[in-house]
């Protein structure tokens, strides 16, 4: 592991406006005094490991990311705990889930030490932004979006000989201000995000770039997140534009699409499979059809739906909605996406035990 060199921010933004926006940060508004930043070159490897103070890039023009899109990134939080200490969930995860973007973005491998270093030490040096939790129901974070860009400047289409990755943070607030309630989500019928031997395991910019008409078309349609299925048969369901999507069965499954080219690995999706033993529940991977949940929610076969991921958590789904048909799951959350929620929570910000040693 290389360390990494401070240049404090001699400017850092007044204790008062700081305290402000962690009163109402919102989310990916306001971002902290510093950000880490590691430099890539063909000759040189990785190198200038460093927090520096948080400011504007300057790139060139040509950069190669502007053009081809040579670009990954990350999601994770830090979570401040009762007794003042700051810890993140399974940044583990996420080392190996950005490798496996930059292979299939032809970017180069970051150690996972650095990964996991560029994450500790940008959380020390601006500690303060991380929010204190009021109550179990305030789940206030920092997050922390690690990103890895193409900057050589050349125009020609091949892998880019410079790239580099910055880690910038910004104060989150609870994702639901007026409790939980559950989402309407907008099926896709037409238009995909990803295919198969496509980008869509990948965190790459790209494929939320292709999901933005089909979440405005949701947004028309009265909804809060899209739903994507399978490119080849739009038949199978993928997952939502930004969450994975979890079923639970009357006789005590829990059902989630088995990963594959067009499925992004969701740390939460994964510890929810872990735990569903815990919580009484068999966990099965395996893919699974529109029509499956339709039927299988009109017959009570298929009691709660939920989707998951670092912003929401677990959030509960009420309605999908089609050009054809809705599935209905009713107006309250279902008891099991509640308990899966609170225990996750609970883990995350230290209020009960981490037996599986996730918390870093
Ligand atoms: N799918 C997509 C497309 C996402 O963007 C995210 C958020 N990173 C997820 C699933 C959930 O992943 P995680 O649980 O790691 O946040």
């Amino acid at each position: 592991m290389t360390d990494f060199a401070v240049l404090k921010n001699m400017q850092p933004q007044p204790e008062l406006v700081r305290e402000n926006i962690k009163k109402d940060p919102g989310f990916g508004l306001y971002f902290t005094d510093h950000m880490s930043h590691v430099r890539y070159t063909l000759d040189d490897g990785w190198h200038a490991h460093q927090v520096q103070p948080y400011a504007p890039l300057q790139l060139d023009p040509a950069a190669a990311v502007f053009h081809y899109a040579q670009e990954i990134f990350e999601g994770l939080k830090a979570y401040r705990h009762a007794d003042g200490s700051i810890w993140t969930f399974r940044p583990d995860r996420n080392a190996i889930r950005i490798n496996k973007s930059a292979e299939r973005l032809a970017l180069p491998q970051l150690p996972e030490e650095d990964f996991i270093e560029s994450l500790k030490a940008l959380v020390a040096l601006d500690q303060q932004w991380v929010p204190t939790p009021e109550s179990a129901a305030d789940e206030s974070s920092l997050y922390l979006r690690p990103f890895m860009i193409a900057t050589e400047r050349f125009l020609g289409v091949r892998s880019s000989h410079e790239v580099d990755y910055y880690v910038i943070s910004c104060p989150a607030g609870p994702y639901f201000s007026g409790g939980i309630k559950p989402v309407s989500i907008w099926l896709s019928q037409k238009l995909n995000r990803a295919g198969a031997g496509g980008t869509g395991f990948a965190k790459c910019g790209g494929n939320y770039a292709a999901s933005l008409v089909p979440t405005n078309e949701a947004v028309a349609q009265g909804c809060q997140q899209v739903l994507f299925t399978d490119a080849a048969e739009n038949k199978y369901i993928d997952e939502l534009g930004g969450m994975n999507l979890m079923l639970v069965t009357k006789d005590g499954r829990l059902l989630t699409p088995e990963l594959g080219d067009s499925i992004l690995d969701g740390v939460t999706r994964r510890s929810l499979l872990d735990l569903a033993p815990q919580l009484g529940l068999e966990p099965e991977e395996r893919r699974i059809t529109v029509e499956e949940w339709r039927e299988g929610a009109a017959n009570g076969d298929i009691v709660e739906a939920f989707a998951c991921g670092t912003a929401a958590v677990v959030t509960p789904i009420g309605r999908v909605v089609s050009n054809d048909f809705t599935i209905d799951h009713g107006e309250e959350p279902g008891a099991k996406t509640m308990e899966f929620r609170r225990t996750l929570l609970d883990i995350q910000y230290g209020r009960i035990e981490d037996k599986n040693n996730w918390m870093v």
